[in-house]
């Protein structure tokens, strides 16, 4: 195949992937920028909660022993249950108008993709962010996290999931034999967005490419997404958590796992049990490619 049919396969895919998270409209500029949005065809500069909606709630008392500790607590039952696709397949690849860091190893390719943010004015988070929360963990991961973007707790240190739900989601890992420095964590948008709203299609979209390259440069196992935000993103679809977590969808020899965010389980303490349930599967996925 030429590289150009390759190339405009490649933007083809990408403005597909803009359409599907809600971007409409794209800003037409025929000269380089002095700042350009990563993703199509662009080589990397040498320099530089996801919460479901509750719905319709059916309780019912239940004891959850994960995480730490047994809890007796009111479930609310998420909507959509059992309705779960099962095996679902994704042919559609966010990746694939992504050129990779060109980089020796892991370690380097992170760098090379921290260095092209720089420090980023490309949308409007920027204005209000302390740090930008580029990711942490092990370069050579097996397992990834991605979350939806930074807390107050994350702007504030530059580091992804440090607070009360960074605090659960270390102990979701550690319930899997791990450490946080075993694997990688990283979240869609970089930059804390404004009262820990959901980001914007256009922040998703501007930001998301960054992720892309980190997925590339890690090419880990599994990645597990948390929540709807990063769920969405990665699978280039509107479909709620709920309808997709505890599935394996596939993304160019990727294993995407989604599930519930930590700060949904935060305030839903009975979610505890899907999680763990799609932690398992993770787990058997993980030793299966050892
Ligand atoms: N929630 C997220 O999605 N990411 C973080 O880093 C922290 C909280």
């Amino acid at each position: 195949m030429t590289q150009g049919r390759e190339g405009s396969q490649e933007l083809r895919a990408r403005l597909e992937w803009l359409r599907l998270m809600g971007v409409e409209e794209l800003p037409m500029r025929l000269s380089p920028r002095a700042s350009p949005s990563p993703g199509i065809g662009r080589a990397p500069s040498p320099s530089a909660k996801g919460v479901p909606s509750p719905g319709p709630e059916r309780r019912s008392v239940v004891q959850v022993g994960l995480f730490g500790g047994f809890e007796e607590m009111e479930s609310p039952e998420p909507p959509g249950a059992g309705r779960r696709a099962q095996g679902a397949e994704t042919p559609f690849s966010p990746l694939a108008g992504v050129k990779s860091a060109e980089a020796p190893d892991p370690a380097s390719a992170l760098r090379m993709i921290r260095d092209d943010i720089g420090d980023c004015t490309r949308c409007g988070l920027c204005h209000k962010r302390t740090n930008i929360v580029f990711g942490v963990g092990n370069p050579a991961a097996r397992l990834m996290f991605v979350g939806e973007g930074p807390g107050a707790d994350e702007d504030l240190k530059g580091e992804p999931f440090v607070g009360r739900a960074g605090q659960l989601l270390t102990r979701i890992i550690e319930s899997m034999g791990m450490e946080r420095k075993d694997v990688y964590i990283a979240n869609v948008v970089k930059c804390r967005p404004p009262e820990n709203r959901t980001p914007l299609p256009d922040e998703i979209a501007t930001c998301s490419p960054f992720l892309f390259k980190q997925i590339l440069a890690i090419r880990p196992r599994v990645i597990v997404c948390l929540g709807t935000p990063a769920t969405q993103t990665l699978l280039g679809t509107r479909d709620t958590i709920t309808r997709l977590r505890g599935t394996f969808h596939d993304i160019e020899g990727l294993r995407v796992m989604p599930t519930f965010h930590p700060a949904y389980l935060l305030r839903n303490p009975a979610a505890k049990r899907e999680v763990w349930d799609d932690m398992k599967k993770v787990m058997v996925e993980l030793k299966k490619a050892e």
